[in-house]
This record gives structure tokens, sequence and C-alpha cells, in this order.
């Protein structure tokens, strides 16, 4: 195991605040790491100050909204996948040095294998949303092989900033009927169906057999997730990739495997 951080932390918005720290204290009872999880909420304007007084511990943690794109204009070094998405989710630090790494391309990757198996590298993905984790679904994407991004978003000007980084594996469209057209796996990387029962795309639009991933998460799983497996979809909501994202941030702090079971547990 690497040399325990001097703070392990979640540094964002209350609201984002609310899952995290209870799987990460479990993996962390589970491995016998003498550390408790923190969620600090920080404001956008003492991001930098929180970060100094984090390096004089050396802390390490994870990073969600509003603060990924900030800290990952802070680091001294960035992982290739945060690099890509222009985002930092998990940070510690190396000889005094901020390390950014991204590892919510990891748990797209983990979700979209248990959905589609090796039909993952031939996927074509309809994603709606252009914000910071649609860019992570992008970034997953382009390493799958012959996989394809029909991407919609309201905002089509914020779907072509996306599309522009990413180059030919995101073709922009102007409806959501052309993004679902021939689609293997639905993506919601949209907030709806986060405060309420409401649907991306209506169930029966789904292309027969398309596989559902909607990354917002809520008990019990999203209504649309579980009407798309009531129609015979496959179908995960975002919970899957929370964990898997926390249980490589983890194996990225302490160079020790987690154990997932016990991070599950502690969410049901
Ligand atoms: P973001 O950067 O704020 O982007 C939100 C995107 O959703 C934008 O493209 C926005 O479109 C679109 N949008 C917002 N409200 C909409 C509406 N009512 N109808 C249609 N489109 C709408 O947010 P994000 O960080 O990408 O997160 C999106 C969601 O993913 C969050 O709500 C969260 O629940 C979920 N999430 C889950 C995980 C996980 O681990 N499971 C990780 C990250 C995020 P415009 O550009 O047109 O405004």
């Amino acid at each position: 195991m690497r040399s325990l951080p001097g703070r392990l932390v979640l540094l964002g918005h209350p609201v984002a605040h609310s899952l995290s720290p209870r799987f990460q204290n479990a993996a962390l009872r589970a491995a016998g790491i003498p550390l408790v999880y923190e969620a600090l909420d920080v404001r956008p304007d003492a991001l930098r100050a929180t970060l100094a007084e984090l390096a004089r511990v050396a802390a390490s943690g994870n990073v969600t909204i509003p603060h990924k794109e900030a800290v990952a204009a802070c680091c001294h070094r960035r992982s290739a996948l945060a690099e890509r998405c222009g985002a930092v989710n998990t940070f510690w630090h190396e000889d005094g040095q901020l390390i950014g790494d991204n590892t919510d391309v990891g748990g797209v990757d983990a979700i979209a294998s248990a959905l589609l198996g090796s039909a993952r590298s031939t996927a074509t993905v309809a994603l709606l949303g252009a914000g910071g984790s649609a860019a992570a679904v992008v970034a997953a994407v382009e390493r799958w092989g012959d996989a394809r991004v029909r991407l919609y978003n309201r905002h089509v000007d914020r779907a072509r900033a996306l599309a522009a980084r990413f180059g030919a594996v995101v073709e922009v469209v102007d409806s959501v009927e052309q993004a679902l057209d021939g689609a293997t796996l639905v993506v919601n990387a949209t907030p709806v169906g986060l405060k309420n029962d409401g649907f991306p795309v209506p169930v029966d639009a789904l292309p027969p057999g398309a596989a559902v991933f909607d990354l917002v998460y809520r008990a019990n799983e999203t209504a649309w997730v579980r009407a798309a497996r009531d129609a015979g979809h496959r179908a995960a909501d975002g919970e899957g990739m929370l964990i898997e994202q926390g249980a490589l941030s983890f194996e990225r702090w302490f160079g020790v495997v987690p154990d997932r079971g016990a991070m599950w547990r502690a969410l049901h």
C-alpha cells in the first residue's frame, strides 16, 4: 500500500455529497485503513485556498460539481484521461505536486461492458446531453474500437463544442429521433429524471434491443430505467458508475483494490 494521505476529501457542492462518503468509508473500514472520507463544501471562490491547505497535508480525494474543470486547471500533472475530459474527479499529491485523474471514464466503461458485453466495441451510442459527464462518456467511447456517438443537446452550440474536442467519433444531430436511429446504447447525461419521474426520451421511442444507461441515480433507480427494463431493455442507472468511479479512485490513492461488495452494501 502507498503511504497514507493526511486527509481524504470530496470537494464539491453539498447536493452532490450524499452517497460517496457512505461507500468510501465502507471501503476504508473493509481495508482497515485508518482514515475518514470527509465531504467538504467548497465555494468556487474558496477553491484555491482549500487546495493550498490540502497540499500542506498531502491530501487525496475526489472532486465533484462544480469544481472538476477548475481542479484540472490547478493540477501540476494530469493523466491522459483527465486531459481528454478537461476535468479531474480524483486527485492526490506526489512530491508536493497535485496530480489529477479522471475515473468517471472507467465508470462508464464498466457499466457499458456490463450492458453490452463484447458488442461495446461496435456500439452506436445515442448520447443526450453535452456537459461534463457527457465528455466522460465520449472519452470512454473513443477507446472502445469502432463505437460511435450520436450527440443531441437542447443547445446545439454546446454539443458542437464538445464534438470539436473529440473529432470523428462524435456526430452532432438536430433531434432526439436522429440520435436514437440505429442506437444500440442510449445514454442520458442530462439531469432529467433527477428530481422527478421525467423521461429523457419515451421508452416506446427506444430502438428495439437498445440498452439504456441513465447517469442519473435515485433511490430504487430512476423511473426511466425501471420503465425501460419493464419494456425488455437492458438498463442501468448511474449508481453503478458512481461506485465504480469511486472504487477506481480508491485504487489510485492506496494502490489497493477496494471491497466493491462492501461499497454496494453501504448504499442498500
Ligand atoms: P452539466 O455539465 O451541467 O450538463 C448538463 C447537460 O444536461 C447539458 O448538456 C444541458 O443542456 C442538459 N440539460 C440540463 N437540463 C436539461 C433539461 N431539462 N432537458 C434537456 N437537457 C438538459 O451536468 P453533468 O455534470 O454532465 O451531469 C449531468 C447528470 O449526470 C447529473 O444530473 C448527474 O445526475 C449525472 N451524473 C452522474 C454521475 C455518476 O457517477 N453516475 C457522474 C456525473 C454526473 P444545455 O447545454 O442545453 O443546458
